[in-house]
């Protein structure tokens, strides 16, 4: 490795500004992503002033620095936000690796400028420490402000990644006050991210009233990919469902609850809910008793160490639950396939209650009802027996 020593970059997390990436071309982003070794996709331009030796100057410049790890480590990091950067000769924390794949070059994340002035909301991990990305672990280091749901919760996991921005509390009680401090930090040119306790914010958390009016207010909302418990429960649910409906917390009533699943029941999409330990019981009964015969994963303690996915018939998932009481413990996603074909888009139910108003026997509405709307006949009968209590 000519022209930088050991010495040199073991020092490298000490370098202030080293060097800034140019790009060459409207195409660096898939260059870049493809992990190409080409080494022309980007280039090293040492900056005036950076904290290099007089003898890594010469190194970058004769070109003698191998960027194709280097650009592994971008294709990870920031195969999309690192060009989108580059373009406006801004600077992001990124690092180059030289032969033998180590370090030696970091641009420092506190180089934040106005550009940065943005509210980045910042996915967290659902259990795994292991899940924050790379890029959210440097945004939640590099900025002044995390805006974060439950400062006890957050803090240790800043503490942990070493961030020391300061905290603002930003809950679903005062979110309209935490969004106007939000914005006053903004148009002072500071970057604040934006946390919840696990997952992505947003999602069944607070955030979305924040991320309105940092819109609203004409500032820049940067949104991270990253762990979500729905998401992460779908990937795992092997639902041959096209189409998913997140639904999220069903009403903690019960009246309320089967009332929304009513709404829930003609949709061919599977459905899929949040639900708490408490009551995961009574909701599961809800389901089989309004839902019937379909399919239903419960994911319970994602990415955690009682990490389990069941699959099975939905009418026999109450008992299956009730077996054994730590298939009751932790945090659930239930997912519901979706409608079966043939389901009623509500006239065979229409016609059906009128029947059975009429005193009509449950196998014979059933049937008529059938006939009339052409929903499915079984179904039907299944629903008038509910109906009839
Ligand atoms: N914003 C989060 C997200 O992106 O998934 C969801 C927050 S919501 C307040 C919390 C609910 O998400 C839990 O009650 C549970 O239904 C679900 N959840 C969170 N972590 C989970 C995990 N590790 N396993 C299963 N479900 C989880």
């Amino acid at each position: 490795m000519a022209g930088i020593d050991q010495h040199a970059i073991e020092a490298a997390g000490a370098i202030a500004v080293a060097g800034e990436v140019v790009a060459s071309g409207e195409h660096d982003a898939p260059a870049l992503g493809g992990g190409d070794a080409g080494g022309c996709a980007a280039e090293i331009t040492p900056a005036a002033g950076a904290d290099l030796d007089e003898d890594q100057r010469p190194a970058i410049a004769a070109d003698q620095v191998d960027l194709a790890p280097a650009h592994a480590e971008i294709a990870l990091d920031h195969a999309q936000a690192v060009p989108f950067e580059m373009r406006r000769g801004a600077f992001l924390p990124f690092a180059a690796a030289c032969r033998g794949g180590i370090v030696v070059l970091c641009l420092h994340a506190h180089e934040m400028t106005e550009e940065f002035a943005a509210l980045y909301v910042v996915p967290t991990p659902l259990g795994n420490l292991a899940d924050l990305t790379r890029r959210a672990e440097e945004v939640l280091r590099a900025v002044p402000w995390v805006a974060a749901e439950d400062t006890r919760h957050s803090g240790p996991l800043l503490k942990q990644i070493g961030s020391s921005a300061r905290i603002l509390p930003a809950h679903r009680h005062n979110e309209h006050e935490a969004a106007a401090r939000i914005v006053e930090r903004l148009h002072a040119g500071e970057a604040v991210a934006l946390i919840s306790d696990a997952g992505t914010p947003g999602i069944s958390d607070p955030g979305a009233r924040i991320v309105a009016a940092v819109r609203a207010a004409g500032c820049k909302v940067v949104p991270l990919p990253g762990p979500c418990a729905a998401i992460t429960a779908l990937s795992a649910a092997g639902l041959a469902d096209e189409h998913f409906l997140f639904y999220g917390f069903l009403p903690n009533k019960g009246g309320q609850r089967r009332h929304v699943l009513e709404g829930l029941r003609n949709h061919a999409y599977a459905l899929v809910f949040y639900e708490a330990p408490h009551r995961v019981l009574e909701t599961v009964a809800d389901l089989a008793a309004v839902l019937g015969e379909r399919t239903v994963v419960i994911a319970r303690e994602l990415t955690k160490l009682f990490e389990s996915i069941h699959s099975g018939p939905l009418t026999a998932a109450l008992a299956w639950l009730e077996e054994d009481a730590n298939r009751q413990r932790g945090e659930f996603v239930l997912i519901v396939s979706g409608a079966p074909a043939g389901a009623d888009d509500g006239e065979g139910e229409r016609v059906l209650k009128l029947l059975l108003a009429e005193g009509l026997p449950v196998k014979q509405a059933a049937k008529l009802a059938s006939t009339i709307s052409g929903a499915a006949k079984n179904m039907l009968y299944e629903r008038a027996l509910a109906l009839r209590g």
